[in-house]
């Protein structure tokens, strides 16, 4: 599949983001902001996933 730049610069935001609190979630384990940043990565693929189709939905270049 061919994607656009602007497909690869949501994808590479929100990727740096997930990266960030994976980070953090690894460098504070058991305590309780490290359990809400792992959730926080979760919700922000979900919502990656959700951006990057809203895209590709409407977007001419990619597909
Ligand atoms: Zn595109």
């Amino acid at each position: 599949m061919k994607t656009c730049q602007r497909f690869a610069h949501i994808k590479s935001g929100f990727e740096r983001d997930i990266r960030r609190l994976r980070g953090h979630a690894e460098g504070h384990q058991g305590s309780g902001s490290a359990k809400t940043s792992a959730k926080n990565a979760f919700s922000l693929k979900r919502n990656m996933a959700r951006a990057l189709n809203r895209h590709l939905d409407r977007c001419p270049e990619c597909g």
